[in-house]
């Protein structure tokens, strides 16, 4: 008993579910959290090397996030082992076969990850009638397309600049990790005067001082090729892009890639999180400690949820992107400010932010 519950605290997870199709080899686990302030919105991820650990810890993220965003939603999230580059068909049949399993999962509303898309957000949707991030035919604001997440990096990236007195125009940034979250984070801050001087992927790292042409890595990536197939620049391990001097350093990857044995080579000012638990506590205290500021994921990286919501209410893509801007502008400020009042890391004012949210909505609940 003790081993199924070691995760167990004041808040979740309410629900660990494990689904295994031994005839298809489809291996997957759902974590709902915690549904205090409603169905729990998060994403399902593909992957090779998921894990349950990782599954509970990403699933707490969504339940921070989504209360300190002020939506009305719990926290979850999914993973499916299985390389996300396999066959289109083969990856249908996963998905929906994943899907079905989650009918009766009433309070957890699926929503596009690492390794999944809007196309999996249909199947799902056609599977169990509950998905966001959804085609635009079917009733979605395509997120990723439009870059919600990336928009709201921009908008936390303006109060946090201000709050440390860096000026955007000319400022250096580096992003790993130039998928749906770090390809959009660097086109909404170039409008910004923002220079990119590196950027990676699973291929590498491309890195240029004086600026790379965000416009030309896009199209690249979007043609299905790799950012070391771009003609300019330095082409460098996938690990080199933790050395690149910096004023801002955007993680849009994978969880852990910053710890306490590699946290000394980053050389930047502000760190808005893009990914999920991107950094471990510990590389986030040190950081602290140099006078960088890191601005938390489920603070910094709300757009797409915020996004997800607005589509699941039925709203626009426009109303969306002015929930966004409002939304992380006030928490990025809020969370900035308690942390400087209390001279406390800026993930512990969030939390305290988020964790009063969650006790309310507790509160009111009779099971929770
Ligand atoms: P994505 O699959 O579109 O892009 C991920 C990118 O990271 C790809 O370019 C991939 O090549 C690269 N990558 C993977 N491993 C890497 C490594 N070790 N080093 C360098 N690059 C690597 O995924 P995404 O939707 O952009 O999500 C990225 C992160 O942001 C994830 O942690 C996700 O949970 C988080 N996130 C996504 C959204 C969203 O709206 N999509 C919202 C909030 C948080």
């Amino acid at each position: 008993m003790e081993d199924a519950f070691r995760f167990a605290d004041a808040f979740g997870p309410t629900r660990i579910i494990h689904i295994y199709r031994p005839t298809m080899e489809m291996k997957a686990i759902v974590v709902v959290d915690n549904t205090s302030c409603g169905p729990a919105i998060g994403g399902v991820r593909m992957a090779l090397d998921v894990s349950l650990e990782e599954c509970i810890r990403l699933a707490r993220a969504m339940t921070w996030k989504n209360a300190a965003a002020g939506l009305p939603h719990g926290g979850a999230k999914s993973v499916i082992f299985g390389d996300p580059r396999m066959h289109a068909a083969a990856k249908e049949q996963l998905i929906r076969s994943f899907a079905s399993a989650l009918r009766d999962v009433t309070d957890y509303i699926p929503g596009p990850d690492m390794g999944t898309n809007e196309h999996c957000m249909a199947w799902i949707k056609d599977e169990t009638g509950r998905a966001v991030g959804l085609p635009g035919v079917v009733g979605g604001i395509p997120l990723d397309e439009i870059g919600a997440t990336g928009f709201g990096l921009a908008a936390c990236v303006d109060v946090a600049g201000e709050f440390i007195g860096l000026d955007l125009q000319g400022a250096r940034v580096v992003i790993q990790g130039f998928g749906a979250v770090g390809r959009h984070a660097a086109r909404f801050l170039a409008k910004k005067g923002v220079i990119l001087v590196g950027a990676s992927d699973t291929s590498g790292t491309l890195a240029d001082a004086s600026g790379l042409d965000i416009d030309k890595l896009i199209a690249l990536k979007q043609a299905g090729r790799a950012l070391r197939d771009h003609d300019k620049g330095a082409k460098l391990s996938s690990d080199a892009i933790i050395d690149i001097d910096c004023d801002i350093w955007i993680p849009a990857a994978r969880p852990d890639v910053v710890r306490a044995d590699n946290v000394s080579r980053l050389r930047t000012r502000l760190v808005p999180q893009g990914a999920n638990i991107p950094f471990t506590l510990e590389a986030e205290q040190a950081l602290h400690a140099r006078g960088v500021l890191v601005v938390p994921d489920f603070i910094a990286n709300a757009g797409g949820v915020i996004c997800a919501a607005i589509e699941f209410r039925g709203g626009t893509q426009h109303q969306a992107f002015d929930h966004i801007d409002e939304r992380i502008r006030a928490n990025t400020r809020a969370v900035l400010e308690e942390s400087r009042r209390d001279k406390a890391l800026p993930r512990a004012a969030a939390l305290a932010l988020a964790e009063r949210q969650v006790r309310i909505a507790m509160q009111m609940r009779r099971w929770h």
